[in-house]
């Protein structure tokens, strides 16, 4: 899952992004309105954490942009004042909920998971794909009832798999929503995870969950359509 974090405090962003990114979150920082927006306008993000003091552009107007573009991506606002009038004015202008600072980070967490499960038509927290499960409240992964240590980055990329289990993942969907800003597309990062991956969940398995689409990309099934490599 891929975060736009728009905060203006080098601090609260830095400590903000750097927790994020322990919960397994890919997260670019924008520091202020306009840079939020451009992000916004050009990446493919899951979630969007929006303070509402910025400069430059503030974050009702950032927000009715993003949803004036067409975007519904979900919006989380942050404002620092506890004022009535302010959440109105978010929920508005298109936020799909706010927390007032100083917030606790796990509330944070819990109000940004409820607002991605929204996007998956109430999809349950738990992913089962024939023995493999993946829990993504408690970040588990187990295949045939053993749980499988993983770095947050492998973890991220299961996750992935698991959401959009069936479909056809390609490099450009991994490297939008696994992956942040840095990522270089020229890399063979990504190839090199998935290696990863398989060698944990399939290594010893008769039935191979990661399959190889040539040309295509990768398919998380336990379907028998197709031969795995
Ligand atoms: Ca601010």
């Amino acid at each position: 899952m891929r975060i736009l974090l728009v905060e203006d405090e080098p601090d609260a962003a830095r400590m903000l992004a750097k927790g994020l990114r322990e919960q397994t979150y890919a997260v670019d920082i924008a520091s202020d309105g306009e840079a939020g927006e451009y992000r916004a306008s050009v990446n493919e993000y899951d979630l969007i954490i929006l303070d509402l003091m910025l400069p430059r552009k503030n974050g009702f107007a950032v927000c009715r942009e993003i949803r004036a573009a067409g975007s519904c991506v979900p919006i989380l606002m942050l404002t620092a004042r506890d004022a009535v009038q302010d959440r109105i004015a978010g929920l508005d202008t298109g936020a799909d909920d706010y927390l007032t600072k100083p917030f606790e980070f796990h509330e944070l967490l819990a109000r940004m998971r409820a607002l991605l499960r929204r996007g998956q038509a109430l999809r349950s927290e738990i992913i089962e794909i024939a023995d493999l499960v993946v829990d993504t409240r408690k970040r588990i992964v187990k295949r045939n009832n053993r749980p499988i240590e993983m770095t947050a980055k492998e973890y991220a990329l299961i996750e992935y798999f698991a959401r959009r289990a069936g479909e056809v993942i390609g490099r450009a969907d991994i490297s939008e929503h696994v992956w942040d800003e840095s990522f270089d597309p020229f890399s063979n990062v990504i190839e090199v995870y998935v290696q990863r991956l398989r060698r944990k969940l399939d290594a010893g398995h008769a039935l191979k969950l990661i399959r190889t689409r040539r040309g295509e990309g990768y398919v998380l099934t336990a379907g028998s359509e197709e031969a795995g490599e």
